[in-house]
């Protein structure tokens, strides 16, 4: 019955069956206890958590800029048990810095839920290939290397200075790839002959069309994993049956809320995804604003998981630029439109909004000309559209994706 991470959670919480109520119940204590500890070691805090009465929606939201602006205040244990600081931009590239620390145990947990999750894509004297994060001590990708390496996989970590050619050649030997989905698809358009068993995607947006893509092209398994620093990398995790994404309830709270009015919103409805981390040491947030748009699934897992948990992440909402009279553009819906395209391999966007009508150049890589009316025809009413074909790897580029505005170089 049902996956690796759902059992973990049973146990954690002492559970003997599958129970949201009972579960939530065991997380609202683990709640008031990293209250506790957080009026007891960080005195700043006190005001903030005046109005906690043992609910979650007692407490105020956290709000990255809070983060940023003052990220010792949210510090709950004495700066020598820091293991590790990581800088995280609030928005874009150019938004101020969050730092986000780290305690030894926070990292080990970290390698747990990692380890955990890897069980459902690796298996012992298998070779991962690891195509994300810096190859510095305690990155993603250490910790995942030290996570599959616990299951008798040996994990490689892509060189961020390598270019397309190169990792190519390296996932020639991998049973498992794990990387950005802009990456992986570039891989794939341009070898299909590659036999991955299983594929993870995670640090960006997923667009339902690479997962197909990759598996009718290299015939492998491909998950989602949903993550991010805040949370201590890890955070929830697609089991087999492809469907939602199984949480790390024993660490973690949830809740989807309205964007605008903060609202608890009900499963199946979607809105921004809002986090609790109980269970860090070094910076347990509470009620933190993720800005990613997600739902919590209602109906259970086809694996048999019974669990609360959570649907396709949909995208950062700060990636929706607004055009004017309700017309979006974001980096999400394009990645939908074009990578659905087979001779597309990778492009570019960059809009220009200061103009009586805005513009979106579009640089695309791709092995046939596009079409620019069935472009257009999807895109909002009274967008102007350029259209260029050129070289628009993602490995010239790596990291997220995102419109540049065109005051950048697209
Ligand atoms: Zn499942």
């Amino acid at each position: 019955m049902t996956c690796a991470i759902d059992r973990w959670t049973l146990t954690q919480a002492g559970l003997e069956a599958p129970d949201g109520a009972a579960l939530r119940d065991w997380q609202l204590t683990r709640l008031a206890e990293t209250v506790a500890r957080i009026r007891a070691n960080n005195p700043s805090q006190a005001a903030r958590l005046q109005s906690f009465d043992g609910s979650l929606e007692s407490l105020p939201f956290t709000w990255p800029a809070e983060l940023a602006a003052d990220p010792m205040a949210f510090l709950c244990v004495p700066q020598g048990q820091v293991a590790r600081v990581t800088t995280v931009s609030t928005s874009g590239t150019t938004g101020p810095k969050k730092r986000i620390f780290f305690t030894e145990g926070d990292l080990e947990r970290t390698v747990d839920f990692f380890a955990l999750g890897m069980t459902m894509l690796v298996e012992d004297g298998q070779d991962a290939l690891i195509l994300m994060g810096a190859n510095t001590e305690h990155s993603i990708a250490r910790l995942l290397q030290k996570a599959v390496g616990r299951l008798g996989v040996h994990g490689r970590i892509g060189d961020l200075a390598w270019n397309a050619e190169e990792t190519l050649e390296a996932a020639r030997t991998a049973d498992c790839l794990v990387g950005l989905p802009s990456e992986l698809l570039y891989l794939c358009r341009m070898d299909g002959t590659l036999r991955p068993r299983t594929v993870l995607l995670s640090a960006d947006y997923v667009p339902e069309c690479v997962i197909e893509t990759l598996r009718e092209r290299w015939g492998c398994l491909v998950f989602t994993h949903f993550g991010m620093t805040e949370t201590g990398f890890g955070f929830a995790v697609q089991c087999a049956a492809g469907e939602g994404h199984h949480v790390r309830h024993p660490e973690l709270l949830l809740e989807v809320v309205d964007p605008v009015s903060g609202r608890p919103l009900p499963a199946g409805e979607a809105g921004e995804l809002v986090i609790t981390t109980f269970a860090q040491e070094a910076m347990p947030l509470l009620r933190y604003r993720t800005g990613d748009r997600a739902s919590l699934l209602g109906s259970p897992c086809p694996c048999g998981g019974l669990l609360p948990h959570l649907g396709r992440v949909e995208g950062r909402i700060e990636n929706d630029l607004d055009l004017g009279d309700g017309r979006i553009l974001s980096i999400h819906r394009l990645d939908d439109l074009l990578y659905r395209l087979p001779s597309v391999r990778a492009f570019t966007a960059g809009v220009e909004r200061g103009k009586t009508r805005p513009t979106l150049t579009l640089k695309a890589e791709s092995s046939e000309p596009l079409s620019l009316r069935a472009l257009k025809e999807t895109l909002p009413d009274g967008l102007e559209v350029i259209l260029t074909y050129g070289d628009a790897s993602p490995f010239a580029r790596r990291g997220k994706r995102r419109i540049h505005e065109t005051t950048e170089d697209p």
